[in-house]
């Protein structure tokens, strides 16, 4: 076989020839050409007339075997494309704007999507912010166009990055479990952007919209998409409970020590996990502890019993009982003389309707905080993102439903 009929085989791609090899200092090159003869645009991928030609070759970097690298080279023409004015033409091996061929970059976001950043840069060897750029090209190449089309019960949420400096709003179906859009920010404005996107007539298909009480991301769904129904995710709602607990817990910690009862107060300090747990993750030590709750102290007693009874809301069935419920609750946490539930109920009388959405939906945003809670682990991982669109890249890659067909052996190959 000759050499030039090998590396075509090799590199895997069809649409052109390779025409010589050389050895370099960088790894092994191959001389290619593309097979088609009239050159195409590379931003349109029309067949357009030539502008010019280059004489100064470029150098694309294709994987390797081992420690040694393959390495295509062309000199691109340029063209005179009838819509996107003069660019350079498409090459059959690369994406357009990419120094990497083709399998070189679903390698690596393959890769991308399975294992960390030091490895990745170590096996390719390439920089991260490199891997990042390959990451949104293949995503933008990969991601379902029509992901957007016929959306029905969809999820927001934020996610913090950059020490919680910066933060990305996340859109998830929920019918599909993918991630359909993000975008720097977490205001009203940031949420406006997907609906603009979106436009009126796929927002009117949209049923319904689960969120936390983001007073941002009320505002936008209100102005843009005011008959889907909101529904406040339930987990968020059960928070505000549990915070009230604990604040109602520290305020007792705090009298006591000024009532100079360091035993007692050091004992209601101890009993936080007993608080906040579910009671059938309780360990016998903490049911103890929860008894000599009830027992001495009753109002935080009664925070607990606030806690635990909002909770048992949302497991009824009926949204008719789950209402009946849910006012009886409120009347009961209004009169209950602990000012951080008072506050909590005037928050859960406010949002009612949307909160008792969930009866029926049975929504929540636990798909999108799975997400979240994965894209923490990829940008810890990855000691943090230095921008949005990096990030953005690695969450479609790892939940926008991207398929990466990486260049490996078949399954015939299991010996
Ligand atoms: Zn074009």
């Amino acid at each position: 076989m000759r050499i030039t009929k090998f590396a075509r085989v090799f590199v895997g791609i069809a649409s052109f020839f390779v025409t010589g090899v050389y050895l370099s200092d960088s790894g092994i090159v191959f001389p290619v050409k593309p097979s088609w003869r009239l050159p195409r645009c590379s931003e349109c991928g029309r067949i357009c007339p030539g502008y010019d030609h280059s004489h100064e070759p470029v150098r694309w970097v294709h994987l390797g075997i081992g420690a040694m690298r393959f390495i295509l080279e062309y000199a691109p023409r340029r063209v005179q494309c009838p819509d996107c004015g003069v660019r350079v033409e498409l090459v059959p091996w690369a994406r357009p704007g990419s120094r990497f061929t083709r399998p070189l970059e679903e390698m690596t976001a393959y890769l991308a999507q399975i294992t960390n950043k030091t490895e990745v840069s170590r096996m390719m060897g390439i920089s991260w912010r490199t891997v990042g750029n390959i990451v949104k090209r293949v995503v933008a190449d990969k991601l379902d166009p029509k992901r957007l089309d016929e959306l029905r019960n969809i999820g927001v949420d934020e996610l913090s990055f950059r020490k919680r400096h910066k933060y990305i709003t996340t859109v998830v179906d929920h019918d599909t479990k993918r991630i359909v859009w993000a975008a720097e920010g977490k205001s009203a404005e940031t949420l406006d952007a997907f609906f603009d996107e979106l436009g009126e007539e796929r927002t009117a298909l949209l049923e319904s919209i689960t969120i936390d009480m983001s007073a941002a991301f009320i505002k936008s769904i209100k102005a843009k998409a005011p008959k889907a129904q909101i529904v406040f995710d339930r987990f968020h709602v059960q928070k505000l409970a549990s915070d009230a607990v604990d604040k109602v817990r520290r305020e007792m910690v705090r009298n006591l020590k000024e009532l100079d009862d360091p035993e007692e107060a050091a004992a209601i300090k101890k009993s936080r996990y007993a608080l906040l747990k579910n009671p059938w993750d309780l360990s016998a030590k903490e049911w103890d502890k929860l008894a000599a709750i009830q027992k001495h102290n009753a109002p935080l007693y009664r925070a607990y019993l606030l806690k635990e009874s909002l909770a048992a809301v949302f497991d009824e069935t009926s949204q008719d009982q789950a209402g009946k419920e849910l006012d009886r609750w409120l009347a009961w946490a209004s009169r209950s003389k602990l000012g951080p539930f008072v506050t909590t109920a005037q928050t859960i009388r406010e949002h009612k309707d949307g909160i008792l959405a969930y009866i029926k939906t049975r929504l929540t945003n636990g798909l999108v905080e799975g997400f979240n809670n994965k894209l923490r682990m990829i940008a810890r991982r990855a000691f943090g993102f230095h921008s949005a669109d990096a990030l953005i890249g690695m969450l479609f890659l790892c939940c926008g439903g991207v398929m990466i067909e990486p260049p490996l052996p078949g399954p015939w190959c299991n010996w």
